[in-house]
């Protein structure tokens, strides 16, 4: 079946309408119009509905004869001479097949903005495509006049420092709620854009009272597409899906954004993304009072709350809003007759990853809905397994089996439940308000009355860029960080490892004082915080003060998280703390006395400056065991950079192996350091001892087309550092020789099982093209194909194998790392298949276990944190050092150990040591098993990661373990000492 995608109307059919729509409007509706600025209270009655428009919308919806699916607020659309999305676009949203472009979708809101004195349409943001990321600002006249002194306002409550009590009641008093809905997020999500452009026309022109309340109380922030690139391709791949015969949605989405997929929503605490950027300074200008993102999944319509554990520094009254408002959601939906509106059993409420948590982190309330999809822009009959349909007691009233659910049945339920939330805010004003204020004067409050009173971040510290990064993202956040202008010791909270910080979970003293959360679990280590000691605060260390209101982001990433294996499932990661992530130092400040000291507002991004020491023609850099260091012969461009793989003295002190010793190119060399913040000695001639040169490798970062989310962070990585790489995908293996120019492949995680890495997609029906066509002008524009069904198969798998044994090096993380193991490239490294382990997403202390490894270069600590995401498990085997080995000739027992695949990194060997931050359960499967293996296959090396060294740009701590395997590809072998390390995987 081809060619069944109806065709859009010509653009002139309504230009006419769009350009002069005085000429469009019938007498009648430019009487009402009149009417209604001169009589508003008469138009209760008598706005007439657009009948073309509601015809449509009847039509559309589904019926039966004991449920609903609409309601009153939206069964209907009322008329008046602003341009309808029917006008502009041609069609009713929820209409089958049609899915709006984001181009479409912005023509519309701004002919809005040109047709209503009530919508103001403004610029928040560009993809990386350069598509236009819009807000809309929907209320009454007046309001709208008067908005500068509303975003005023909402500031000022926002941060209520020096406020009087005369101030405070007036702000209350005077000042609108902010409610910010934000669609598409989610690219395979589609009904959002589609049911906001029918609800801000609904809610601009509809004279009820109901919606006039709503435009007079609270300020309505509409942003229709969040993930803009990922709309329009989707909006293609549904296109694709129907012309290729195989239905509506039956083709997986690859690239949604440019980098991450499903995991723009993951970006919320690091703000690495442009969506999350954009997102997070559009909230600090505007501080609204409600976020409302709008997804899709679970049926028929999920208002969030959660299941718990909540993250810590959730205010309770965030909590206690939550529940209000989905409450009210669900009783009123329910009243009106529409089966399966419900909450709790869905999500946690526990990692702070969500774009959803700016607000929850920022005093405000962050909340989602998921309704259920119509598989883009369609209708089927529901046929839910029990566990979707079962009454439980958080779901009183079930979605329900053999109705018709269509995509206009998905904007009916949450436009519907929308305006029930914006209702219940804006008779509510002032108690939101009231919320508001109270959460962000009780964050400052808790900073005064209680420890933590501030953080310090060393200024003078091993990893001082990631430092001053860390210093970036908290003002970015919003957070004041100041600069210590004297020297003064303080107390500070600390345990026995090599950071300080306080437990999330431990008890506040303060708690009844401040409202602050309360928790039941007890941490014995917390109780060992109270033997304080001290630390010296130094003129130019940062400090975040507390007692301020945008600080809980600040507290949830410095915070030691612990999640109870009895608590339900982890929806996302448990752990995060972010300067253990990225190897970063910080002291949790137990003295309320550092409020008092002498300090200024940092009012710049913070940055370490690098600097070059003494004379002569070779310049010495220690590898510092961050990335900083391990990229630096990427860039002294031009000068010749060898590595030394031993400890030596030079300019009067000891250098570590590792030590990059950089001869030639002088001041592209110089210009690096100062760049990277590092710190290089110039000395007279090359010192004496045993080094290698560095080979810069061409680098292949390779993709399967199965998913592109977790590749797109390393990607986002390797673009960010600097790296340089060729972007292929596995399908090129199947190309002869086609890994010839290249030197390492890095195969990031791709989840599923090995055999659909290895054959891809069911070879079923027409091939799926990923191209730029007319039909898909979106797609295609990142990477593109034929046919995304298909993967390396063995004959790829056959040449990464020949590609590694003539000497390149293949670096695979996560998942990924079982596709060596599966196919014996090396059979001394196994996957362990865990029985009772429990984590998910934490963070865990490893131990080098091959010291003299090049991966290892510039780690000098006896153990550090790495994130570890529950799985793959590795173990290699144990030298062999029996009674065979011994009468074996030696050459041959030297040549079997050094093909044996060794551990260059494992779990801490101590179970009680091992979990740093997050959750785990039965350590004990874990302890002393490999974290990074070095497999040597032939003349080359697969090293694989367990552990996930580019997680989401939290785990830049862990970033030079891969670089430093890349940059060293062709010397890690290494003949390691006896005593080295833990002995991984002997268990
Ligand atoms: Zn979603």
């Amino acid at each position: 079946m081809t060619g069944s995608f109806p065709r859009a109307p010509t653009s002139s059919s309504f230009a006419l309408t769009f350009l002069f729509p005085e000429i469009a409007v019938p007498a009648s509706r430019l009487a009402a119009a009149l009417l209604a600025a001169l009589f508003p209270a008469l138009l209760v009655a008598q706005q007439p509905n657009d009948s073309a428009y509601t015809a449509q919308i009847r039509e559309l919806t589904p019926t039966h004869e004991r449920w609903k699916f609409t309601t009153e607020l939206v069964d209907h659309l009322p008329e008046s001479d602003v341009p309808t999305p029917l006008d502009v676009l041609g069609y009713v949203p929820g209409t089958i097949g049609r899915l709006s472009y984001v181009a479409d979708v912005n023509k519309y809101f701004r002919a809005l903005d040109e047709a209503s004195p009530r919508v103001r349409v403004l610029t928040i943001g560009e993809s990386d495509e350069g598509r236009e990321m819009i807000l809309a600002v929907i209320a009454d006249e007046a309001t709208l006049d008067s908005l500068d002194s509303y975003k005023a306002m909402a500031a000022r409550l926002a941060d209520p420092r020096g406020a009087s009590a005369d101030e405070r009641a007036r702000l209350v008093r005077e000042a609108k709620p902010i409610y910010w809905l934000a669609g598409a997020m989610h690219s395979p999500e589609t009904g959002s854009p589609e049911m906001l452009m029918e609800f801000a026309y609904r809610l601009a022109v509809g004279e009820t009272d109901f919606l006039r309340a709503i435009r007079q109380n609270v300020i309505t922030l509409i942003t229709p597409v969040q993930e803009l690139d990922g709309r329009d391709r989707m909006v293609d791949l549904n296109k694709l899906s129907r012309e290729l015969g195989l239905g509506p949605q039956a083709i997986s989405l690859v690239y949604w954004g440019k980098y991450t997929a499903h995991d723009n929503n993951r970006d919320g605490m690091v703000v690495s993304q442009k969506l999350t950027k954009d997102f997070l300074e559009t909230f600090l200008e505007w501080h609204p009072t409600v976020t409302h993102d709008l997804h899709e999944s679970v049926p028929f319509l999920y208002a969030s709350t959660g299941t718990g554990p909540y993250n810590e520094e959730f205010d309770p009254i965030v909590v206690d809003e939550w529940h209000a408002l989905a409450y009210q959601e669900i009783m009123e939906l329910t009243r009106r007759g529409l089966p399966g509106v419900w909450t709790h059993g869905f999500y946690d409420g526990w990692a702070p990853n969500y774009m959803l948590s700016i607000a929850n982190l920022h005093n405000s309330i962050g909340r989602f809905y998921e309704t259920y999809t119509s598989g883009g822009a369609d209708c089927h009959t529901v046929n839910l397994p029990s566990r979707s349909t079962d009454r439980v007691w958080y779901r009183p009233n079930p979605p329900v089996n053999g109705v018709k659910w269509c995509i206009r049945s998905n904007i009916n339920y949450s436009q519907s439940g929308v305006l029930i939330a914006l209702k219940y805010v804006a008779d509510r004003r002032e108690t939101f308000l009231e919320n508001f204020v109270a959460k962000g004067e009780r964050m400052i409050a808790r900073g005064t009355r209680s420890a933590p009173y501030a953080y310090v971040i060393p200024r003078d510290q091993r990893h001082a860029g990631e430092a001053a990064d860390l210093v970036n993202l908290f003002r970015a956040q919003g957070a004041e960080v100041h600069r210590a202008t004297a020297e003064r010791q303080v107390a500070v909270l600390g345990e026995s490892g090599r950071r300080e910080r306080p437990t999330a979970n431990a008890p506040r003293p303060d708690s009844a004082a401040t409202g602050g959360a309360d928790s039941a679990r007890t941490d014995s280590a917390a109780k060992k915080d109270s033997a304080a000691k001290t630390v010296t605060v130094r003129p130019g260390d940062w400090i975040v003060r507390l007692d301020q209101p945008y600080t809980a982001t600040v507290r949830t990433l410095l915070s030691r998280q612990q999640y109870s294996t009895s608590d339900p499932p982890p929806y996302d990661d448990t752990g995060w703390t972010l300067d253990e992530l990225r190897h970063v130092t910080t002291h949790a400040v137990a003295d309320s006395q550092i409020l008092t000291m002498a300090m200024e507002l940092v009012g710049d991004a913070a940055t370490v400056a690098g600097m070059v020491n003494g004379s002569g023609g070779v310049l010495l850099v220690e590898h510092m065991g961050d990335w900083r260091s391990a990229v630096l012969p990427f860039k002294a461009t031009g000068a010749r950079v060898s590595v030394a793989e031993a400890s030596f003295d030079a300019a009067g002190r000891t250098w570590p192996a590792g030590t990059f010793i950089v001869e030639g190119g002088s001041d592209a060399a110089n210009g690096a350091v100062r760049t990277l913040g590092l710190t290089g000695t110039r000395v007279g001639g090359v010192p004496s001892v045993k080094r290698h040169a560095i080979q810069l490798p061409r680098v292949a970062l390779m993709h399967s087309w199965i998913e592109t989310q977790n590749e797109g962070w390393v990607r986002f990585a390797f673009d960010h550092l600097g790296i340089p790489y060729s972007y292929i995908s596995d399908q090129a293996l199947r190309r002869p020789n086609a890994l010839d120019r290249f030197d390492v492949v890095v195969f990031p995680h791709v989840r599923g099982p090995i055999a659909t890495i290895l054959n891809g997609r069911p070879m079923t029906g027409p091939p799926i093209p990923w191209k730029k066509t007319e039909l898909t002008p979106n797609l295609g524009r990142i990477d593109q194909t034929d046919d995304l069904r298909v993967a390396m198969g063995l004959e790829g798998a056959a040449a990464l194998r020949r590609f590694v044994e003539r000497g390149g090096l293949l670096l695979t993380t996560g998942n990924s790392s079982e596709l060596p193991v599966h196919l014996g490239f090396n059979p001394s490294v196994s996957v362990v298949q865990t029985r009772q382990l429990q984590t998910r997403g934490a963070i865990m202390r490893a131990q080098p276990a091959l010291k003299e490894s090049p991966i290892l270069y510039g780690y000098a600590e006896s153990s550090f944190p790495v994130y570890f995401n529950a799985e793959p498990v590795l173990s290699v085997a144990e030298r062999d050092t029996t009674e065979r080995m011994r009468r074996m000739d030696p050459k041959i027992a030297a040549q079997a150990e050094r093909m044996r695949a060794k551990a260059v990194l494992a779990f801490h060997e101590r179970e009680d040591s091992l979990l740093v931050s997050g959750m785990l359960a039965n350590g004990q499967e874990l302890a002393k098993r490999a974290a990074i293996v070095d497999a040597p296959v032939g003349n080359g090396h697969v090293v694989l990661f367990g552990i996930r060294p580019f997680w989401r740009w939290q785990t830049q701590g862990s970033f030079a373990l891969a670089i430093n395997a890349m940059v060293n590809w062709n010397h890690l072998n290494v003949t390691p000492a006896e005593s080295s390390g833990v002995a991984a995987g002997s268990q």
